[in-house]
């Protein structure tokens, strides 16, 4: 039986059952903090199971893309282990149980119109203590009692070992179904967990009977697709098969299952459809959390093509490969390919670019141990591996392994205590428990009425004591309180106005007034339905069950229907100028101020930034009307609305239209027409990550401001350079190369006239705002500063070149002075020249120039010693010829010396040396000792 059909008849069998077909959920569940991805069907069901949500029905069934990153080391280790699979289940929501969870599994398996699976290969395990379980296996199933083994708590019972170990809360027995493969040993397809349990404190009869007792099970599709067609691995399942044979093709081997390449093509195949699912559902590859387990997966399989002798990015060539084996359930995988191919392949190439230098620093790394006879890897190294050649410490570890060796863990995590770089992996609770979780149990959500109304008389339902910045959900519960202390709160109202904050929009801030007392609202944070205002007590006394009116700040969320608005008609001009593939990837909206992250790999011209700020003011114009409507899924999608892959959408869904442009799913707050964003100003574009642009605008009065302080910098910052507004770039690029020219002759030691053309003189003319708005950000870009910082700069490089000026100006007093007037000087001593002398306003670099010089153009050995003053400070330099280093004298120890006669230190090579010193006035008298020094050195060496 093909793999598509297989999962269509699952579903179909359980929809024939009751249980209503339900989408999976994404692959990234942003919403529950206990996972990194989504483990298992009935992850999306927890507030279903505890009856926190209205429930639209009682039984479901699903098909639930997974990824495990407990199982990554499974991979290519067993022949059943993936880390992206399929998950098929149904649920019960104190609906069905037991009886009929036995009953329809083994018919679905067993009955000839489904899977037929020849009942004698089947066996079964249950809870030790489950006698009921047992008890409908082998009386209304009819296995004999051997093929049915009692198991312990770690192994049969969910959470695993939950009776014993906690924690409390909900937890029931499991049951297994296991495969007898051709060889004897055995396959788990099939689980099976009775939620029936509430555990309160530790054993003995901690396990209370639930009053509603629920279903999760969960069926592996390609385990279960594996034992149908016979197959001896998932690998060679109809839906995989031709992946690892394009993996084999794109690294050039012939695929054999029981080589070591046929491990690495069957590891490739894993991690590329996890990776292909992932980053279509806009999870790319980072340093944290989610993005990180995408990481280490592609750089496992370059790793893996890298033994095979690939040297360039061949994983992205996979894609295809992927989209096509997946597309009878995920055709929307074969609309994303060029962007998902974009982002491996970047990828790729980084790991690439150091995988070398890493993997020899590696076999030095273990070529060191076994000298050493060390057998566990140190993690300071395995840190500076991971931080200077990006080898994730994971790869290590497996690579440690194959030696023998082992990893400490525990010395790599303190090395990146200053890298918040860890994996993350770790499992919070899975449920959570807390002050709003209680009020969730008793108010399941908070009705929003902000849409219509902007202030409404409602009910204080709940007041929490904190932020919630500690930890999610902690705080007490108050009946009341008084102002006082200023201390922050959160109150949960019967229903609200204030917008929470999600969609990238932030939450509404305003008041909640009533009789005696008033609470300012700061922020308004949604969590798991319910909306928290958060905010601090202004005057007088709150009580939970106070009738109040909530009041939104009605100036600031007109500012945010603007930006909100704004940021739809540019997601439009995106898609128009920049392409399809120019979708969302996160946004911010906040008052009169946007932000918006899309998919693309360049920056964008100047040109398309022009066409889109055009179009986007064309639509502003137009005074399109803004409404809503609510509609289902699939009509949405009919009418065209722009949908993210990676975003859960609820059904109904919300559709906001603008005109005939615009349909996007949003559950924001919109403007009633588009002239009314009054303002739109594109402040920026830059990147953020690798095939990720942002765009950062204003909308409304911060647009205006913007207007006004950009007329107004760029007229202050051409005074400051002394030029019309219309040169202010030319004049900007002048004095940079100016800056850059005087520092080259400064340090080349050739004074040269440099006119002061920078003065600043202020010139007074009106320019108008387009104008001005290209000056600056063509003068922002060559200065490479943020628009606003544009007088500033120019400002302090006007100072830098007046102080690089004065420098020359000394130079130039000093250069007087030439070669030739100090060889004129020198002295003659047993055949060899002696020169020492003051050279007043002469840098270093000149200095040295001259030494150089004079080395050269003397025909006898010559020892020569300068010293001036610069910056209130001594500067020395000293230099022998060569012949005269060979008589074992010293310019190092010569310098040294004498510039301890003015207050220093110093010195450097035998044949040249530097040094300074801190009194100038001493600088004669020093001038003279080391004249006297090098004299007596001369007379001796000859
Ligand atoms: P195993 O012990 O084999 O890892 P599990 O006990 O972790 O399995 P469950 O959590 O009970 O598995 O998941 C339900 C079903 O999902 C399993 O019976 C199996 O068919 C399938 N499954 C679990 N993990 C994987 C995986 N990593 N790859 C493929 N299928 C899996
Ligand atoms: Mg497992």
């Amino acid at each position: 039986m093909k793999t598509d059909e297989l999962r269509e008849k699952y579903l179909a069998f359980f929809e024939s059952k009751g249980c209503v077909r339900q989408p999976s959920d994404v692959l990234v569940p942003t919403w529950d903090p206990s996972v990194l991805f989504t483990p298992a069907g009935m992850n999306q069901f927890k507030d279903h199971f505890l009856g926190k949500v209205k429930l639209d029905f009682t039984k479901a069934t699903t098909c639930q893309k997974c990824l495990r990153t407990g199982d990554i080391d499974n991979v290519g280790r067993t022949a059943f282990h993936h880390t992206f699979f399929e998950m098929l289940g149904n649920f019960s929501f104190g609906d069905y149980f037991k009886r009929e969870a036995i009953h329809w599994g083994w018919e679905f398996l067993t009955h000839k119109k489904w899977l037929g699976i020849d009942p004698s290969k089947l066996t079964v395990t249950v809870y030790k203590d489950d006698d009921e379980a047992r008890k409908i296996w082998r009386e209304e199933i009819g296995l004999p009692d051997h093929v049915i083994s009692g198991m312990e708590e770690d192994e049969n019972f969910w959470p695993a070992s939950a009776p014993s170990l906690g924690p409390d809360g909900v937890c029931g027995p499991c049951s297994e179904i296991y495969f007898t493969l051709p060889d004897g040993s055995n396959v788990e397809i099939w689980n099976l967990v009775f939620t029936q349990f509430n555990r309160v404190g530790e054993p003995p009869n901690n396990l209370r009977p639930l009053p509603s007792q629920n279903i999760d099970t969960g069926m592996g599709l390609e385990r279960t697709a594996s034992v149908l067609q016979g197959v001896p691995t998932n690998y060679h399942i109809d839906i995989l098969r031709p992946i690892v044979h394009a993996a084999a093709d794109v690294v050039v081997q012939k695929y054999e299952y029981k080589s070591e390449n046929g491990r690495r093509l069957r590891r490739i195949t894993d991690h590329i459809r996890a990776c292909t699912f992932a980053v279509h559902e806009n999870v790319y590859p980072g340093a944290n959390g989610a993005k990180y387990v995408i990481r280490r997966l592609i750089r496992r399989a370059v790793l893996d093509g890298h033994q095979m002798s690939m040297r360039e990015p061949f994983v992205y060539k996979l894609v295809d490969a992927v989209a096509d084996a997946m597309k009878s359930q995920y055709s929307e995988l074969g609309e994303t390919i060029p962007r998902v191919q974009d982002v491996i392949k970047s990828e790729e190439e980084r790991f690439f670019a150091t995988i070398d230098v890493g993997l020899d620093r590696i076999s030095r790394l273990f070529d060191d141990m076994r000298l050493r006879e060390s057998s566990m890897v140190d993690g300071g190294k395995a840190a500076e591996l991971y931080t200077s050649f990006g080898v994730p410490p994971e790869l290590l570890q497996q690579m440690a392994a194959e030696e023998g060796f082992s990893f400490d863990w525990a010395s790599y995590q303190s090395s990146m205590q200053t890298h918040s770089e860890v994996s993350g992996g770790e499992q919070n609770k899975l449920f959570q428990t807390g002050p709003l979780e209680t009020l969730k149990e008793v108010l399941r959500e908070t009705p929003f009425v902000g849409y219509e109304k902007i202030e409404d008389l409602c009910v204080i339902k709940g007041i929490v004591a904190g932020d919630g910045s500690d930890s999610e959900d902690d705080g007490l519960l108050l009946g009341e309180i008084v102002v006082g202390s200023g201390q922050p709160l959160r109150v949960v109202l019967d229903h609200t106005p204030f917008y929470g904050e999600s969609g990238g929009q932030v939450g509404d801030a305003g008041m909640i007034v009533g009789d005696g007392f008033e609470f300012t609202v700061t922020d308004t944070q949604k969590r798991a339905g319910l909306f928290v205002h958060h905010g601090v007590m202004k005057s007088g006394k709150m009580r939970e069950g106070q009738t109040c009116t909530a009041k939104v700040d009605t100036d600031r969320r007109t500012a945010l229907c603007r930006a909100h608005s704004a940021t739809h008609i540019l997601h439009h001009a995106l898609q128009k100028f920049v392409g399809g593939h120019a979708q969302q990837q996160g946004s911010k909206v906040d008052a009169d101020w946007l932000r918006f992250d899309f998919s693309h790999q360049k920056s964008l011209s100047d040109e398309t930034l022009a066409q889109i700020q055009q179009d986007i003011l064309q639509n502003i114009d137009a005074d399109a009307p803004i409404g809503y409507q609510t509609v289902t899924l699939a009509d949405a999608r009919k009418a065209g609305a722009m949908m993210l892959f990676g975003e859960k959408y609820p059904d109904p869904v919300r559709m906001v239209s603008m005109g005939d442009f615009s349909k996007e799913l949003c559950g924001g707050t919109h403007l009633t027409r588009t002239a009314d964003v009054g303002a739109f100003e594109l402040l920026a574009e830059e990147s953020v990550s690798a095939g990720t642009r942002r765009i950062v605008a204003l909308t409304g009065k911060k647009a205006k401001e913007y207007r006004d302080s950009t007329v107004h910098i760029v007229t202050q910052a051409s005074g400051t350079l002394g030029c019309a507004a219309t040169r202010l770039i030319e004049r900007a690029g002048e004095l940079m190369t100016d800056i850059r020219g005087i520092k080259k002759t400064l340090s080349s030691g050739k004074p040269a006239g440099h006119p002061a053309v920078f003065a600043g003189s202020s010139s007074a003319e009106s320019i108008d705002f387009a104008v001005a708005r290209a000056i600056l950000r063509d003068t922002a870009r060559i200065l490479n500063v943020a628009y606003t910082d544009v007088a500033t700069r120019l400002q302090s490089m006007l100072d830098e070149r007046a102080k690089l000026l004065d420098e020359m100006s000394r130079m130039t007093a000093g250069g007087e002075l030439s070669a030739d007037d100090l060889m004129a000087a020198a002295e003659t001593i047993n055949g060899s020249r002696l020169i020492v002398a003051a050279t007043p306003g002469a840098n270093p670099n000149v200095m040295r120039g001259w030494i150089d010089q004079l080395r050269k153009s003397s025909d006898t050995p010559i020892a020569i010693l300068l010293g001036a003053v610069q910056d209130d400070k001594v500067v020395l330099v000293g230099g022998l010829s060569h012949a005269l280093v060979d008589k074992a004298l010293s310019a190092g120890t010569w310098v040294g010396e004498t510039a301890k006669l003015v207050g220093g230190g110093g010195g450097g090579r035998p044949d040249m040396a530097q040094a300074g010193g801190k009194d100038p006035e001493k600088l004669p008298a020093a001038l003279e000792q080391a004249k006297a020094f090098m004299r007596a050195k001369l007379s001796a060496a000859f």
